[in-house]
């Protein structure tokens, strides 16, 4: 499975519009990986991760077409994660496609069905081009040669949903935006007989406690690590990769690669890539 991060940054991206902090003046002056657009990733360049306001520019930026693109994984409402103007561009009128090209199925929560199928079925663009497939907690879903396990994230929008995405063998655990997941989840998960090769926490709050019960910091990354290892969820061979920065959590791509403050947990960045 290869995933790319195609933007880490949390709501308002690194540097944020109108912010004059430390962290906002240094990404602007160094540029390259202290530059965060918001958060979106890519499996096997055909499964997207979320569907924010800088995909236009990730496709840009990557030389992605994404025309062909089936299946888009929602984990929540927060604009930084779901800008559905962009996608009623893949309807008739905004885009001319191949009339044989199945429809792109956005997956999420009720919460997603909400802001997306505007005109009640499953239809999200009126000529179902762009169609909707409900996700609920534990049931997973199957395409492709993919498993999909929803879970219940720990988060502020209308049933949030972190995914276990499982393809040829190999396993993700996509966790944003959330909080350490509850024990009860866990043992569920455990349960389950699942092993996850790639972990992608939350790291919103960087070195700061903001204490928000939504979103992780480096501390509590570590400790939902731990949990994780302790049930034999992952391992010494499983990737942790530390995900969705704000300028708000005070920490710059440059520090947080210091041994002493990741603590062997992978720092993301955009464009950043990986094989597991
Ligand atoms: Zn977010
Ligand atoms: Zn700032
Ligand atoms: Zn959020």
């Amino acid at each position: 499975m290869k995933i790319k991060f195609l933007g880490t940054g949390a709501s308002e991206g690194v540097p944020a519009i109108f912010c004059q902090c430390d962290i906002c003046k240094n990404a602007r002056a160094a540029g390259g990986r202290e530059i965060r657009t918001r958060c979106q990733a890519i499996i096997n360049d055909e499964l997207l991760l979320d569907f924010g306001p800088d995909t236009y520019a990730h496709i840009l930026r990557y030389s992605m077409d994404i025309t062909e693109i089936r299946y888009c994984l929602i984990t929540h409402t927060h604009s930084d994660h779901l800008y559905p103007e962009d996608i009623d561009a893949r309807a008739h009128g905004f885009a001319i496609l191949d009339p044989a090209l199945p429809p792109l199925t956005i997956i999420g929560s009720g919460g997603v069905r909400d802001i997306v199928v505007r005109r009640g079925g499953n239809k999200v663009t009126d000529d179902g081009r762009v169609i909707f497939r409900q996700a609920f907690p534990f049931e997973p879903v199957e395409f492709e040669g993919y498993r999909v396990i929803p879970i219940s994230a720990i988060h502020s929008t209308k049933e949030p949903l972190v995914y276990i995405v499982t393809h040829g063998g190999k396993t993700l655990l996509y966790a944003h935006d959330t909080d350490v997941l509850p024990d009860g989840t866990l043992y569920r998960i455990a349960e389950m007989g699942i092993f996850f090769d790639l972990v992608s926490m939350d790291c919103t709050e960087g070195i700061k406690h903001i204490n928000y019960r939504g979103h992780m910091n480096i501390e509590r990354d570590l400790i939902f690590r731990q949990k994780l290892c302790d049930l034999r969820l992952a391992g010494a061979d499983t990737v942790f990769v530390a995900n969705h920065f704000s300028h708000n959590g005070r920490l710059s791509y440059a520090h947080a690669v210091e041994d002493e403050i990741n603590r062997g947990l992978l720092i993301a960045y955009d464009g950043m890539e990986l094989q597991i």
